[in-house]
């Protein structure tokens, strides 16, 4: 069985409509495609939670710095499809870029604060992009619920407090960071990696989740994020961008582990570039703090 494919906007709004008549719940699950089992666990949830699913597939070129970038992103909405039938996802949304911005297309959407930060310093007008294509995706299908990963914690926030500022009727819902048995993170640029690259690759996540441990233990903060830079250096990765403790909504730094916090690092590996993050509990929790994270770390590394 395959899943039926809406390529523009009316399309989308006349499926979605006799959703509505029905009385359906509707949720939308934004990808740029080329998906992997982190994607699929997104939609899994979306189809827990709603009772028409929508998997978006557009590589959306204003979200990305990098012309050649963006033409050397996979484009594979066949083998895309084949995954999402199975699952019993209900529409496939692939508006091409036309459809999405027409000649004359003008309007950007811009969620200060968070955008210029961590990601956002290192990629200028990305989180733009992101909040221009999320709007817009969030106004065409006027669905209930958006799914988004926290492998992309800083978009996920900047998408949380954009529905809030400009009052978007659709309830965010966060899914966890689906990774390897080795513990890193599932992401379409893992295939860029060569066989050493690979074996390196998860020391990201783990020198995450053991600073994440010692500092939810009480470990002053700068020396144990100066040893973790160190670490991932020193484990072969070329260039670290950040390695930051921040407040878990704002992304603001924290001089101290006062309130929930997320640690968050980019790296890069050869020519890949890899990002990652883990959550800390609050050090007065401290007595639940470690089961917690060590529940989080045992579902991280599942
Ligand atoms: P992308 O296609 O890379 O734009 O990602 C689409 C959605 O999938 C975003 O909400 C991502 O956060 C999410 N995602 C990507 N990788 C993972 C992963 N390893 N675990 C969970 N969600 C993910």
């Amino acid at each position: 069985m395959s899943v039926p494919v809406a390529r523009t906007v009316s399309e989308l709004r006349a499926v979605v409509a006799q959703w509505r008549r029905s009385g359906a719940t509707i949720g939308i699950v934004p990808t740029m495609g080329a998906l992997h089992d982190g994607h699929l666990s997104l939609v899994r949830k979306a189809l827990e939670r709603a009772e028409r699913v929508i998997v978006t597939l557009f590589v959306n070129p204003k979200q990305f710095n990098s012309p050649a970038d963006l033409i050397a992103y996979p484009r594979t909405e066949s083998e895309d499809a084949a995954k999402l039938a199975p699952l019993g996802t209900h529409l496939l949304y692939v508006p091409d870029t036309e459809e999405m911005y027409p000649a004359g297309f003008a309007t950007a959407v811009s969620v200060s604060g968070i955008s210029e930060c961590l990601c956002g310093a290192f990629r200028p007008g990305h989180f733009n992009g992101v909040a221009t294509v999320v709007a817009k995706l969030f106004l065409q299908a006027g669905a209930d619920f958006a799914f988004f990963g926290e492998k992309d914690f800083q978009q996920l926030q900047l998408v949380r407090r954009l529905v809030r500022d400009l009052d978007i009727p659709i309830t965010i819902v966060p899914c966890p960071t689906v990774r390897e048995a080795d513990g890193l993170a599932l992401s379409s640029r893992n295939v860029r990696l060569s066989p050493a690259q690979r074996a390196i690759a998860p020391k990201l996540a783990s020198v995450l989740l053991d600073t994440a441990e010692r500092l939810a233990r009480g470990s002053p903060i700068l020396p144990a994020l100066d040893e973790a830079r160190a670490t991932i250096l020193a484990a072969g990765y070329r260039e670290l961008e950040y390695l930051e403790l921040r407040g878990e909504t704002d992304l603001q730094s924290l001089a101290s582990l006062d309130r929930s916090a997320r640690l968050l690092a980019a790296a890069w590996l050869g020519d890949t570039r890899l990002i990652d993050n883990v959550a800390i509990s609050p050090i007065g929790s401290w007595s639940g703090a470690r089961s917690s994270l060590q529940s989080e770390a045992a579902q991280q590394l599942r």
